[in-house]
């Protein structure tokens, strides 16, 4: 079921998410639509708050298959920084720059409760801690570091450029 997308600056936004206890099948469910909803937007990842869930699931396709991480952790980052342009479903129309380590390493479960290691580098990397910010109330433009390069972009350009996450 493709589930309705918040938007910025509704406060569910601003939460910090609870964990999963236990990856249950209403979390399953949820994962399903979420990646449902996802693909529909289209968007490249979806973090749970967006669909007004205050919990820590998040869900990524960058065109490699479809995967769910339940309590993701970044547990290593590099100290090489990669700048790409963020957009975000939340907050249609406008992308900026974000600087973010280029490798991280995540910890997680999936969505069978098995752990999960992800090693991310480049744009994986950076849609990942776009995802886990949203579980802590953080969205991209808090990190665009000059302002003045937050930019609107056209539908048209949007629908191009698809790598909102
Ligand atoms: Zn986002």
């Amino acid at each position: 079921m493709i589930r309705e997308i918040i938007r910025y600056p509704n406060p569910i936004l601003r939460k910090k998410c609870k964990s999963v206890k236990k990856v249950d099948p209403h979390i399953q469910i949820l994962i399903d639509d979420m990646i449902e909803t996802m693909h529909a937007a289209p968007g490249v990842g979806l973090a749970a708050p967006q669909v007004a869930e205050n919990i820590r699931v998040i869900v990524v396709d960058i065109g490699e298959g479809a995967f769910a991480v339940v309590n993701p952790k970044v547990k290593k980052k590099n100290r090489v920084l990669q700048t790409f342009e963020e957009g975000c479903l939340c907050l249609p129309g406008i992308v900026g720059p974000v600087e973010r380590p280029s490798i991280v390493t995540v910890e997680g479960l999936d969505r069978f409760s098995q752990k999960l290691v992800i090693e991310a580098e480049g744009f994986l990397a950076t849609v990942l801690q776009h995802e886990i910010d949203h579980l802590d109330g953080i969205v991209f433009i808090d990190r665009v570091k000059d302002k003045s390069l937050i930019r609107e972009i056209s539908k048209k350009e949007e629908e191009e450029k698809k790598e909102l996450l």
